[in-house]
């Protein structure tokens, strides 16, 4: 697909460099301290100063490069973001409403969200009590190894507006509504109210995709195939994740590839979210 020298979301929080962050965290504020009693104790400033500096050198030694396939990685994050940020903006602005924008984590390894701690085995996943996108590296390298450098492309894009499509269910109560609703059925009906709201975030972003495609033309031949084997090859947000502190693996389907599809579909070629009560057909 066509991203390259467009705008940049500034709401990518990247953290993917920070790998021996947290150690060197707890080296920097146990140095601090030392520094601090040294200081009271009658430390030289000077012979202190050395002291920080040299600490801040470590601190950065700690911090993994990036190689310039990752930089070019996060560009392309920044950009589908900026896409969705407009796409939203423009329909929340419409509705009379404003659409509040959601960060997006990028991350390598682990890392901790306010639903609980991820890893890259976590799969990208929205949560709601942050308002974040985790998405760790680990799955770019899947979904580029699964669909070739280029066919990655759009695939990812397309996990990414899935899990914007969350956001947009919960800024819209849609999910809240939907777990509370959860917990009044038995599970078979639970487990098919998981499905629709899943449903409806490829729905989602298939309206994204409807008005970036007319606004940008950003799509090349094949773009769509591609986001569609990705919704149904990768479980985009494979784990279930819920405000309390942990992971909670998913019990849930995310629907059969042909209600992704379809869903997509009916999405990407209305633009119309009237278009998508995913629970009345799929309960
Ligand atoms: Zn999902």
């Amino acid at each position: 697909m066509q991203w390259q020298g467009r705008r940049e979301s500034d709401n990518v929080e990247d953290r993917r460099g920070m790998s021996g962050k947290k150690i060197a965290l707890g080296g920097g504020a146990i140095g601090i301290i030392i520094l601090l009693v040294q200081f009271f104790m009658g430390g030289d400033p000077a012979q202190l100063l050395n002291q920080a500096a040299q600490q801040v050198n470590v601190n950065q030694a700690a911090d993994a490069p990036l190689s310039a396939e990752d930089e070019e990685m996060g560009r392309f994050v920044k950009v589908i973001l900026a896409d969705n940020e407009d796409v939203w903006n423009k329909i929340f602005a419409d509705a009379g409403s404003q659409y509040a924008e959601p960060k997006l984590v990028l991350f390598r390894g682990e890392t901790e969200s306010g639903c609980g701690s991820a890893s890259a085995a976590t799969g990208p996943f929205y949560c709601p009590s942050d308002q974040k996108v985790y998405m760790d590296l680990a799955f770019f390298d899947e979904l580029k190894n699964r669909f070739g450098a280029q066919g990655g492309d759009f695939a990812i894009a397309y996990v990414i507006a899935h899990e914007v499509g969350h956001h947009v269910q919960n800024l819209l109560g849609t999910s809240g509504e939907v777990h509370e609703k959860q917990q009044q059925v038995d599970e078979k009906t639970a487990n098919k109210l998981s499905v629709a709201l899943e449903l409806q975030a490829d729905f989602l972003a298939g309206v994204w995709a409807h008005y970036d495609q007319k606004t940008k033309n950003v799509l090349e031949e094949g773009d769509i195939e591609e986001a569609l084997s990705a919704a149904t090859a990768v479980g985009d947000d494979h784990l279930q994740k819920q405000a309390q502190g942990y992971v909670v693996p998913d019990a849930f389907t995310h629907g059969t590839s042909e209600q992704r599809v379809y869903w997509f579909k009916r999405g990407f070629e209305s633009g119309d979210l009237k278009k998508g009560n995913t629970f009345e057909e799929v309960l």
